[in-house]
């Protein structure tokens, strides 16, 4: 955010709910701290998005299906 570079250092663990399809896991997501402007972050794992508890395959899966539905009605 503070455009430092080499300034990341591991700074925790958070937990996060995801839901890859029916059940609910509980994974940790590690959290880095600028030591330039003292903010927080983190990087998610490619499987899950922002903001959302449901996985990216489960997101496309369903958007994948309602768009294949969308061309069965004139
Ligand atoms: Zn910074």
């Amino acid at each position: 955010m503070c455009h430092a570079r080499g300034t990341l250092k591991k700074h925790g663990f958070y937990e996060r709910y995801v839901i890859p399809f029916q059940e609910e896991l509980l994974i940790s997501i590690r959290r880095f701290k600028c030591s330039c402007c003292k903010r927080t972050t983190s990087i998610l794992p490619s499987f899950l998005l922002p903001h959302y508890q449901h996985t990216v395959s489960f997101v496309l899966g369903c958007l994948q299906e309602t768009f294949s539905r969308v061309n069965d009605f004139p």
